[in-house]
């Protein structure tokens, strides 16, 4: 059995934090609900010291016929990945979070010209991300292509893709029939009610 097949069944049973994974066990990825001025979720690869981020209004589907609108934001840290909670009112991304989905991450972009894989920042910059996640709601290949480029890497417009493989679902749907924390087992309006005003001041 191989590691990815342990960490995967791993994953599907604990919905605790998993530190160690970004410590040593390769890197994560993180999916965070986030219930702003507008719900979206984001999509969040550690990579580089950092978490590369997009923001995907509709998240991410198990269809591979569903290309869902992914726009990229700022680097956000690795600590990041564990954040559920709510960010007040006059702050930037002012709502609230949960962690929708997490688990590790293979980064599987080939190189075009025959050489070294790209890292996954070089991979960003190029515009074709592969990925294949062992998450507890998301598993299997996931293909993020730039479709539209612009001078500010933020005002570019991308795409997130299902790769048809063992795990791509035409009938699943996440998104709405799986709403709450794998970290807390909350929903939005818990979260919001457990830690919503603590920044009150
Ligand atoms: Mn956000």
């Amino acid at each position: 059995m191989s590691l990815e097949d342990y960490e995967a069944r791993r994953g599907d049973r604990s919905p605790e934090p998993r530190g160690g994974e970004a410590s040593g066990d390769g890197p994560i990825f993180v999916i965070q609900k986030h219930d702003a001025s507008s719900l979206h979720y984001d999509f969040r690869l550690e990579g580089d010291g950092v978490l590369k981020s997009w923001a995907v209004p509709k998240g991410p589907s198990t269809d591979p016929s569903e290309k869902r609108l992914a726009l990229p934001t700022e680097d956000h840290p690795i600590d990041y990945a564990d954040f559920e909670g709510v960010i007040p009112e006059d702050e930037y991304g002012a709502g609230t979070v949960l962690v929708w989905d997490r688990g590790p991450y293979e980064h599987l972009t080939e190189a075009r010209d025959g050489g070294e894989p790209p890292s996954l920042e070089e991979a960003v910059e190029t515009g074709h991300v592969v990925v294949r996640l062992h998450g507890e709601k998301l598993t299997g290949g996931y293909a993020l292509q730039r479709v539209e480029d612009a001078e500010d890497p933020e005002d570019a417009r991308w795409l997130l893709v299902k790769m048809s493989d063992d795990a791509a679902d035409a009938r699943r749907n996440p998104v709405s029939t799986e709403p709450l924390s794998v970290a807390s087992g909350r929903d939005l309006q818990e979260v919001r009610e457990d830690e919503g005003g603590e920044d009150d001041a």
